[in-house]
């Protein structure tokens, strides 16, 4: 475990009562165990949030939906897709809390956004795996989705309701994932967590993106995470329709942002998969 990790892992443990410790420590213990068997180096945990698609319709006054009521501003408006010039569909928008963990401003807001008619690929392609630093303005090269990262109090104004979407509300919420090192596989970690997770450590598998940095020199670091059950349902009668998240399916997407948040675009959406390693005899 890191020292970073190490303190932060201290610090949970503190907070809680002493029965709560002492069920935590021997159910990481057997944790422990269990991976040994796989495998597999159990490494430490971490704290991070699931993300559910509820039921409920989303209303204009939500900002953590999926389509429904965009929040954004006059210098960052709903965009375009650049190959057909149509509006873009919501696929989720939410307000980064304090209790994420993630390093970006509490009360920036995120959108995620993609062509309804386009299948675009993610960011992977903007550059080589063994790149490190992202090229000049890497955002700008998108075609048909785009991420918007909205600082603290520049997401006041509504846009046009989504029509793509069937407006739904996110919910949140938080549990312990147990983050191991794969011995197979070089520089891999990963975390046993649910399929969509806000903060917490990313799953690299097949290629680690942790040491990429944005053009300005800030680490880009993970948002979130979902697996490729995610879809979204369409709006109207065609309601059993459903899409993948950014209209295109990957069995892992990882999207991670500037820390510094030095333009709200300098965010990135990488895939990866898992097969390779399901491969290894371990
Ligand atoms: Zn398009
Ligand atoms: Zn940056």
């Amino acid at each position: 475990m890191n020292p970073e990790a190490q303190a932060a892992f201290e610090r949970m443990v503190a907070k809680m009562p002493l029965e709560k410790r002492v069920q935590y420590l021997s159910q990481i213990e057997q944790i422990e165990k269990d991976f040994k068997e796989d495998g597999v180096q159990f490494d430490h945990t971490d704290s991070a949030h699931a993300i559910v698609i509820s039921n409920e319709e989303a209303t204009a006054v939500d900002r953590d939906t999926v389509g429904g009521v965009p929040y954004v501003c006059d210098k960052w408006p709903v965009p375009k897709c650049k190959i057909c010039g149509q509006a873009m569909a919501l696929n989720l928008q939410f307000d980064i809390r304090e209790c994420f963990n993630v390093p970006f401003a509490e009360g920036s807001h995120f959108l995620a956004f993609s062509c309804f008619a386009h299948h675009g690929d993610l960011d992977n392609n903007l550059f080589k795996d063994n790149t490190k630093q992202l090229p000049l303005n890497f955002w700008d090269a998108r075609k048909n989705h785009e991420f918007y990262l909205l600082p603290p109090g520049s997401s006041y104004r509504r846009g046009a309701e989504d029509t793509f979407f069937r407006p739904r509300l996110l919910y949140f919420y938080e549990f312990t994932e147990f983050v191991y090192t794969l011995r197979s596989l070089e520089n891999a970690l990963a975390a046993e967590s649910p399929e969509r997770k806000v903060g917490g450590t990313p799953s690299w598998w097949n290629t680690n993106y942790s040491e990429l940095l944005c053009p300005c020199g800030g680490r880009m670091k993970l948002l979130f995470q979902i697996r490729d059950d995610w879809d979204f349902h369409i709006h109207g009668e065609r309601e059993f329709v459903a899409l993948p998240f950014l209209n295109t399916k990957h069995e892992i997407t990882i999207v991670l942002g500037c820390e510094r948040q030095c333009d709200p675009r300098a965010m990135i959406a990488v895939h990866d998969f898992m097969d390779e390693y399901d491969d290894e005899e371990v």
